[in-house]
């Protein structure tokens, strides 16, 4: 039987090298992969030329390689704490799926004003002092805050299908920016506590939005595979995300399964998954919670 890469990057969104849709389905097919979702990232309108470029690709080769499923997505970023992404509504239906991630600090909430929107990445906060210093000041508490009602918000959006690395933001923004006396999470609870649980992950079910286990979320010591991954050293994975998988499959949300493979460099990690399912069998998760069938989605189906 073969696996679901619900994540993969082409490229064309870095600007800098991508790949064409074949080559990542020839790849998959060497890795057994029999469904994938191709995305890129999505941060507002410059982007529709990708969404159209790419789209008429994995037209072409749908016809040329049945044996794959090839779903057509975008990963967004959410921007506020009431929900909203970077991607208007007329663009996300274009897509067989929307992913969405948290990859700025959430605005209009207890840390950031709404006029900051969309300004302070993660990944830029490391060589910029002055969001350095910017972040220090916040109270972490707000930030979880921040974080919890953002994805309650999330779980409301009709447009979603997949939350991509969920719960990743928080400790990278704790691990990364914070001095340690100041780090607040030890367990999943101090993310989310069993009532947030409640509300969140009642309201991931009743939608049908997926939270995706990642590959990198497996710290190396239980870890099955640690040459397909981007970090070995672990940067990027949490001992906490087994018991989060394990609440999720209690609630019986569903899962899917990110290589989050930045192609053309990442190629050879597309279909790799053994450290998430070695993830999702330590947290019990029940197999037919895994997203491993296109109808498993929930899946706006425009394209084909
Ligand atoms: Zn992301
Ligand atoms: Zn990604």
């Amino acid at each position: 039987m073969g696996i679901a890469d619900l994540h993969i990057h082409m490229g064309y969104a870095d600007h800098l090298k991508y790949i064409s849709v074949e080559e990542v389905v020839k790849a998959a097919i060497r890795h057994d992969v029999n469904l994938i979702g191709i995305v890129d990232h999505y941060e507002g309108h410059e982007y529709d030329v990708i969404v159209n470029k790419i789209k008429e690709q994995v037209e072409q080769v749908r016809r040329k390689f049945p044996e794959v499923e090839i779903l057509f997505g975008m990963e967004t970023s959410v921007l506020t704490v009431d929900g909203e992404i970077n991607i208007k509504p007329e663009i996300a239906r274009k897509l067989d799926f929307l992913i969405v991630g948290m990859h700025h600090i959430p605005a209009g909430g207890k840390c950031l004003p709404y006029e900051m929107k969309g300004k302070i990445s993660v990944g830029e906060v490391k060589n910029n002092p002055e969001f350095q210093s910017f972040l220090q000041k916040f109270n972490f508490e707000d930030l979880i805050d921040d974080w919890q009602k953002t994805t309650l918000s999330l779980m409301h959006n009709p447009l979603i299908s997949i939350y991509a690395h969920p719960v990743q933001w928080p400790f990278v923004v704790m691990r990364k920016f914070l001095p340690r006396g100041k780090w607040l999470i030890s367990r999943i609870e101090d993310i989310i506590p069993p009532q947030v649980a409640q509300d969140i992950f009642s309201a991931a079910k009743e939608a049908g939005i997926a939270w995706e286990v990642n590959n990198e979320y497996l710290p190396p010591k239980y870890r099955v595979d640690n040459k397909y991954v981007c970090c070995a050293d672990g940067r990027n994975s949490w001992s906490g995300m087994i018991n989060l998988f394990r609440i999720i499959g209690k609630f019986g949300v569903k899962v899917s399964l990110g290589s989050d493979a930045h192609c053309p460099d990442e190629l050879e990690r597309v279909g790799r998954l053994e450290n998430a399912m070695e993830l999702l069998r330590l947290a019990k998760v029940n197999k037919e919670n895994i997203i491993l069938r296109r109808e498993q989605i929930r899946y706006y189906g425009t394209s084909t």
